[in-house]
């Protein structure tokens, strides 16, 4: 692996910024900046830390918080649980979130990969940090990579990757607690290992993967693998506020001019610092909508630096639009962010509706497939075959009252359904009869679903006669 970052790559839409011209990957040893947005990315990175670490052991009524548990598929969020039967609601949230996503974008560039995205914020918060701890600046890490393997290199590199491995480990085992829940969690690594083979070798896999990304992959990620930064070029426009290089004021950029008493040139003295620091490589003076961009500002805070060193005003790079560079405009409200915005509040207001009328839990029935009426000629009655299924959504056993409506009336085959408990699924087989005169074509049945608390639930059903 090379660790010759290429700074002057004049080719940057040909290839990535950590690729050399034949396909190597080229480490990147990001310089370290301490400015004024890196201290608020900071604060506001631990505050989210400690959320993601922290929410996996709040429970709420004896259960999780939060858990996603794609394999068994249970889903409790905000302490409400949900089940594969909402999976309405699962995509109507996807659709919203998708849809928030685009406007926070077309607004605001790619504020969540700098401020909140998981892999950001490990990595430059927690990883990166550690990094410089243990090896020093980009300067020190790049002469220790390129040094032989002394006895303080190989204690350096064995202690950080150490150090990487314990904090994947800590990762995995907090993904694995939003996926199963902490009490499961805490049955697995407190029980013996032979009886949690299945859930500790996940454990290890998660270990593994984190470590790579964070020790190995890093940037690429950003780069190759995720989906979002692949539709900056379709969702940023010349409105959207993004991190932005002002090339009006900056070029035509040249060596800082003591002598001159006119300057010839713009502000940006050609010092390659917002480059040096930029943990993807990138030059941000190639312009804002390279997709390798992370939107983490850091360049903003060594420019800033710059430009206080030479007497300069800050914001040479800034957040602003391309709008506001070329033309000194502000944000505007355009159809685009309008249009956005009237769906996502259209969607918000249906999922709201959906959630507050959404009852503990959900009832089917179905005639039995396949069975016709049955015709009773003694006492002139006609009767269906019906299957009803009843998920209780909620965290207590519930008891039902299931009662059809006038002039049906209803016989049970076999036990009746009364009890359900929490989270099963429960079926049930009935008959409903009706008096032959009673029934014309076109005649529906309505059943009654009524729970212990008075809530209940009108299904309707086809019925069919001679
Ligand atoms: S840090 Fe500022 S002055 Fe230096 S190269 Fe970058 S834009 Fe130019
Ligand atoms: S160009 Fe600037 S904002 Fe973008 S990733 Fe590099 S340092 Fe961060």
């Amino acid at each position: 692996m090379s660790t010759n970052i290429n700074l002057e790559n004049d080719d940057f839409r040909n290839h990535l910024y950590n690729q050399s011209k034949d396909g190597k990957r080229l480490w990147i040893y990001p310089g370290r900046i301490i400015g004024t947005l890196y201290k608020i990315r900071t604060a506001v990175s631990y505050v989210l830390l400690i959320a993601l670490f922290g929410l996996p052991w709040l429970q709420y009524e004896g259960h999780p918080l939060f858990m996603f548990n794609i394999i068994e598929r249970q889903f409790i969020f905000f302490g409400v649980p949900f089940f594969p039967q909402d999976f309405h609601l699962v995509a109507l949230g996807l659709v919203s979130f998708l849809i928030f996503v685009s406007l926070f974008t077309v607004l605001f560039g790619r504020v969540w990969c700098g401020w909140a995205c998981p892999q950001t914020i490990f990595m430059e918060m927690l990883f990166r940090k550690i990094e410089y701890l243990i090896e020093g600046d980009d300067k020190a890490q790049r002469k220790l990579a390129e040094s032989p393997w002394t006895t303080e290199k190989i204690i350096k590199k064995s202690s950080k990757h150490l150090i990487f491995f314990l904090i994947s480990f800590a990762i995995a085992n907090t993904f694995l607690m939003y996926i199963m829940g902490n009490t499961a969690w805490m049955k697995m690594v407190t029980e013996p290992p032979i009886e949690h083979l299945k859930g500790l070798t996940l454990m290890l896999i998660f270990t593994g993967v984190f470590y790579f990304v964070f020790a190995r992959f890093r940037e690429m990620v950003c780069m190759v693998v995720c989906p979002y930064g692949r539709l900056q070029g379709v969702l940023l426009d010349n409105n959207s506020i993004n991190v932005q290089y002002d090339f009006k004021r900056g070029e035509p950029r040249g060596k800082i001019q003591k002598s001159a008493s006119v300057q010839t040139h713009g502000d940006c003295i050609d010092c390659h610092w917002c480059v040096r620091v930029c943990p993807t490589g990138i030059d941000i003076r190639n312009g804002s909508n390279q997709l390798e961009c992370v939107g983490c500002t850091s360049c903003i805070d060594a420019c800033d630096e710059v430009m206080d060193k030479i007497n300069k005003p800050k914001g040479l790079i800034r957040y602003d639009s391309l709008n506001g560079v070329t033309k000194g405009e502000k944000l505007r409200f355009t159809k685009r962010i309008m249009a956005y915005s009237s769906i996502l509040v259209l969607l918000l207001g249906f999922i709201s509706f959906l959630l507050i009328t959404r009852k503990p839990w959900e009832g089917t029935l179905l005639r039995t497939p396949g069975m016709t009426f049955q015709l009773n000629e003694k006492t002139h009655e006609v009767s269906n075959m019906y299957q009803i299924e009843v998920l209780n959504k909620s965290f207590q056993d519930e008891s039902f009252n299931i009662i059809p409506e006038k002039p049906f009336e209803l016989v049970w085959i076999g036990k009746p359904l009364q009890k359900v408990e929490k989270g099963k699924l429960i079926k049930g087989n009935f008959f409903l009869k009706i008096k032959e005169g009673n029934w014309e074509r076109g005649t529906k049945a309505y059943i009654t679903i009524i729970n212990s608390n008075g809530q209940s639930e009108k299904l309707k059903t086809s019925f069919i006669a001679p």
